[in-house]
């Protein structure tokens, strides 16, 4: 698995993201199957997507203690230059600074585009809970759908990728 495998299994968003359509955890992070250069011997296993990034990009095992953060708001993007790795505290820090689930229209777009809401929400009703700072309950009330499909909306996850992912099966162990 080399970084242009990796690309090639991924949707280039405009803002650059590349945006995992390979299997999934918890229908949210990406899972890439790679030599793991944190074990003696490299075994070749599936990985949290950023992890397997971060060591094929470097060739080099991951600092223990170390966590592979993104940088953009997407969470299945796996650009290794939306990333960045260092402790927990660092971790914490940039978190603080950037805010996590902010409104990022560009992404919204992207998901009009991809059709990706059809499933539990439309667009328009994606972009109104991702831009309201209403609770999530008065939204999965008004909307009668589940507090989790409301708080996947706001993170920019609709629905997983699974039903839609033109490359499962090539992502095998
Ligand atoms: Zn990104």
């Amino acid at each position: 698995m080399t970084l242009d495998d990796i690309k090639d299994r991924c949707f280039i968003t405009e803002e650059g993201c590349w945006e995992w359509r390979g299997a999934l955890s918890d229908g949210r992070w990406p899972r890439v199957h790679a030599p793991n250069h944190s074990k003696p011997g490299s075994p070749k296993e599936v990985q949290g997507g950023r992890r397997a990034v971060w060591q094929i990009a470097t060739g080099k095992p991951i600092p223990k203690g170390w966590r592979v953060f993104g940088t953009c708001n997407c969470e299945t993007c796996l650009n290794p230059e939306h990333m960045d790795s260092g402790t927990t505290a660092k971790v914490g820090r940039f978190t603080r600074r950037t805010g996590r689930f902010k409104c990022n229209p560009a992404r919204i777009a992207a998901n009009r585009r991809l059709g990706r809401n059809r499933a539990a929400l439309t667009a328009e009703q994606v972009a109104a809970i991702q831009q309201s700072d209403e609770p999530g309950t008065v939204w999965a009330k008004r909307l009668n759908v589940s507090r989790q499909t409301v708080s996947r909306a706001r993170n920019g996850l609709m629905v997983s990728l699974a039903s839609a992912n033109p490359f499962a099966g090539l992502v095998k162990p």
